[in-house]
């Protein structure tokens, strides 16, 4: 435009009083473009069924998808061809090493005295198998604690049970998990038994603090099965015989995040939306999480099929190997560290397809404020909740631990613990109306962090993240999990 009127002046000047007075930088006409982007970001994701058709899509052609596996590598593949055919020319792999590979083989059991019976068992990720079948006495530890140890001469070569909360969801408990599984095996034990918490005779798996490599043969046995073991202890000895058929690669294997970018026009703030797509292969690996990769994965090309110009850039970040120990996440980190101060924040989406409420702070509260307001859109859907709770139980744990704000999705606890990692996480019991709405609050929080004028908080300095580990209640965890960090 090359002339000015006075008119114009006018308007122009009357709008930076405005500006100055609400202390607000949008104009009323960007405020009305950014209504309108949101209301059709919203509309498409309830009308195009993007995320339940392309979770069908991943869960039926691909089904369960281990980390390193070639249904992993499928999966990548799928993500990258979509995002591509999306329009997204910047998507691209990237590769990092895994320590150890693991091939997940067939676990069997059954008590062959007092009587024969076949029982209800499944394998541990990343734990050894047994050396072919073997045959082994039954000892009962019941629950570990500081005082009740392993002894060798009550575990050597025996298949032990312990008693320990085995549903994974809390990433608290793993930590004793690992500790006794340590104890067991150097006391000798064959195998050790943690009772299933899953109803109908389900159990349950987990890599969480054994990768990369557990100490000896970990499985899980159903409640039911556990109970009749128990009983027959009761008078007298027991002998199983066991055959789990786990192996590891010989050498680190290859793995590989996805990740693809909608450029803002001020390149020095970015908001990162993810989730990962490994899973475990008991079934397909709907809920956990699928429905998180098909959300981002709908977000972003709902995102791109209405030219969305953000101030400042959107990047969607697929990971694989969050089941093992968060490691496309802690690669993500590793290898884009000269770009984590840009990172105003962080949403990972990873607890299933319920009705979403709002967004995790992970014990930040100096965010709480800022991220109120700019999560306002979300009222209208009931997902503006905002929770100070903290934990490691997803890839928000490799950004939360250098300092970078992460918010993880909240949604309604639902049948999700029944259903995580066990034989009926299937695609039919996703509700697509809930991952449709989930797709449409991953991509309005986003979009409305990144139009942000300015960050809503910083990224804290170590002596900051050690103080939030201690107020969280995370710092065993930490230790366990970065045993090399110089932050303890
Ligand atoms: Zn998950």
């Amino acid at each position: 435009m090359r002339f000015f009127t006075a008119a114009m002046v006018v308007f122009l000047l009357s709008a930076n009083v405005a500006k100055a007075r609400s202390g607000n930088s949008n104009s009323s006409h960007e405020a009305q473009q950014q209504e309108d982007e949101m209301a059709r970001i919203v509309g498409y994701a309830m009308t195009r069924g993007g995320a339940p058709a392309f979770l069908e899509l991943v869960t039926d052609t691909i089904g369960g998808r281990i980390t390193g596996s070639p249904q992993s590598r499928a999966t990548a593949e799928l993500i990258l061809k979509t995002l591509k055919e999306a329009g997204f020319d910047n998507a691209h792999f990237e590769e990092y090493e895994l320590t150890s590979t693991w091939e997940h083989g067939s676990a069997t059991g059954e008590v062959i005295s007092p009587v024969q019976r076949s029982l209800m068992i499944g394998s541990y990720g990343w734990v050894p198998g047994t050396p072919g079948a073997i045959e082994v006495p039954l000892v009962d530890f019941g629950a570990p604690g500081e005082d009740h140890v392993p002894k060798p001469e009550q575990v050597r070569g025996a298949a032990v049970i312990v008693d320990l909360r085995s549903n994974g969801i809390s990433s608290t408990y793993a930590g004793t998990r690992i500790i006794i599984a340590r104890q067991l095996a150097q006391a000798g034990a064959a195998a050790m038994f943690i009772v299933s918490d899953k109803p109908d005779r389900m159990v349950y798996t987990s890599a969480f603090g054994f990768y990369p490599r557990g100490p000896l043969p970990i499985i899980s046995i159903a409640a039911e099965d556990a109970a009749f073991l128990r009983r027959l202890l009761a008078k007298g000895p027991v002998k199983l015989r066991l055959n789990v058929q786990n192996s590891f690669g010989s050498g680190p294997g290859r793995e590989r995040n996805v990740a693809a970018d909608i450029e803002g026009s001020d390149r020095s703030g970015m908001v990162l939306l993810c989730a990962h797509f490994d899973s475990w292969d008991a079934a397909q690996g709907a809920n956990d999480n699928g429905v998180g990769i098909a959300a981002v994965l709908e977000a972003a090309r709902i995102m791109k099929a209405l030219k969305i110009r953000p101030k400042h850039t959107i990047r969607f970040v697929f990971f694989s190997g969050e089941e093992q120990l968060a490691n496309g996440s802690r690669a993500y980190v590793e290898q884009h560290k000269g770009e984590l101060d840009k990172i105003w924040a962080v949403f990972n989406t990873d607890s299933g397809a319920q009705a979403p409420l709002g967004f995790q702070l992970n014990g930040r509260a100096d965010l709480e404020a800022e991220t109120k307001k700019l999560l306002k859109p979300l009222a209208a859907l009931g997902a503006d909740r905002l929770y100070l709770d903290a934990d490691f139980d997803s890839d928000h744990e490799s950004f939360m631990v250098v300092g970078v704000p992460a918010y993880s999705l909240r949604v309604e606890p639902g049948d999700y613990d029944a259903r995580h990692h066990t034989i009926i996480d299937t695609f039919d019991r996703i509700d697509p109306r809930m991952l449709s709405l989930q797709t449409a609050v991953m991509a309005l929080a986003a979009y409305s962090f990144a139009n942000a004028e300015q960050a809503p908080g910083r990224r804290l300095a170590p002596a900051e993240v050690r103080d939030l580990l201690k107020r969280t209640g995370l710092e065993p965890l930490y230790k366990l999990e970065y045993p090399d960090s110089k932050m303890q």
